[in-house]
């Protein structure tokens, strides 16, 4: 496997990006840490002629508690106990993404906008060219569910539903100026693994926003994977509520890992405030999840037991979350 040529860029201003991205129109990727960009370019998925590499843009580095800059490394983020204190759902995640290397040179941005996975897609090009192409790349069928023209390739990154139970929003630029937006929204709910996300063509993700309202809230992520040190979720449970004993005052739960998109929760547990959450509402909470939740065969492990999983995991995470300390 090669990287073919490209033609690399290097603006140093968010306005001179999103320029450059106008100009290029739809021939181009951005690049941050290019941890997951790179190896999709080595197996020829989706290759485009020019990467507008972000590094050198001041305003996306660095991060505070109340704001993440897209190209914020998650290593960095990972070294700061003062942020894990305040931001606990959110430091589990990162500390679960991939291996200590990946997160070195991994960021937010990227991990956010990761690209959707599936093993018919993430091989190199003579695997795919001798299965026959899918509609993800090269091809306009679906081997997960052949009879629709729709993907179902996964969500695979850990930090969307880690912040998406803290309510966070992103800010993104593009031709037509700056917006921000939950981050939720930032997932197309009526996209599939192809269109999967809400962003107009060129918009670049700026930052990530941590509202104030958020902080203490107890939480947990936990992730189900087949290697411990090193893979991509299979599921990823994320949590983040406030307690008053066993009574709810605030929870969120977000699923990722599973389905074209990560996924909140919030109308069963909007039902549950006020309420005590001993252990059989939490049971039936979990299963109502579990029943919604729809991942197909297309990871390492089958759907039945990812989606049996997610039941047990939102339990965990709960029950974990409970008993943490608030942030
Ligand atoms: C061996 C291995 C294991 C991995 N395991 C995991 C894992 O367990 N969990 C997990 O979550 N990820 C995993 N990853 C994927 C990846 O490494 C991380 O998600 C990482 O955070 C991606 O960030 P990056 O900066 O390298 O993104 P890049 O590869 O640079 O970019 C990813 C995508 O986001 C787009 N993009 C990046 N920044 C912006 C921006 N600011 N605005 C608009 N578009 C942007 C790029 O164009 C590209 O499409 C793994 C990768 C490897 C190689
Ligand atoms: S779900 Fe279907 S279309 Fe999507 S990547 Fe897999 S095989 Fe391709």
């Amino acid at each position: 496997m090669h990287l073919d040529p490209f033609e690399l860029h290097r603006p140093t201003t968010v306005d001179e990006t999103v320029r450059l991205a106008g100009a290029l129109a739809g021939r181009f990727d951005f690049l941050a840490g290019g941890t997951d960009l790179l190896p999709n370019y080595k197996m020829h998925l989706n290759l485009k002629p020019h990467l507008v590499a972000l590094e050198d843009v001041d305003e996306l580095r660095g991060f505070s508690a109340d704001r993440l800059g897209a190209m914020a490394r998650l290593a960095d983020l990972e070294r700061d106990p003062a942020f894990a204190a305040t931001w606990p759902s959110v430091a589990d995640a990162v500390g679960e993404v991939a291996t200590p290397l990946v997160r070195a040179s991994g960021t937010v941005g990227g991990n956010l906008l990761l690209e959707t996975r599936c093993f018919f897609f993430n091989q190199s090009y003579f695997w795919r060219a001798s299965l026959g192409f899918c509609l993800k790349a090269d091809g306009d069928r679906c081997h997960v569910v052949p009879q629709k023209e729709v993907c179902y390739a996964t969500h695979s990154g850990d930090l969307a539903p880690a912040l998406m139970v803290v309510d966070a929003e992103v800010e993104v630029a593009g031709p037509a100026g700056r917006r921000r937006l939950p981050l939720a929204d930032l997932y197309d709910a009526k996209g599939d693994g192809v269109r999967r996300l809400t962003l107009a063509p060129g918009e670049l993700l700026v930052a990530v926003h941590l509202p104030r309202a958020a902080r203490g809230r107890r939480g947990r992520y936990k992730k189900l994977r087949v290697r411990p040190a090193y893979d991509f979720p299979e599921l990823g449970v994320a949590v983040a509520g406030r307690w008053t004993g066993d009574r709810v005052e605030e929870l969120r739960i977000a699923v990722g890992g599973a389905e074209p998109r990560p996924r909140r929760f919030d109308t069963l547990t909007d039902a549950l405030v006020g309420r005590t959450l001993d252990d059989a509402r939490l049971r039936e909470l979990a299963e109502a999840i579990g029943k919604s939740v729809r991942p197909v065969h297309n990871t390492f492990l089958l759907p039945d037991y990812r989606r049996r999983m997610v039941a047990v995991y939102v339990r965990r995470a709960v029950a974990e979350a409970r008993e943490g300390t608030a942030g």
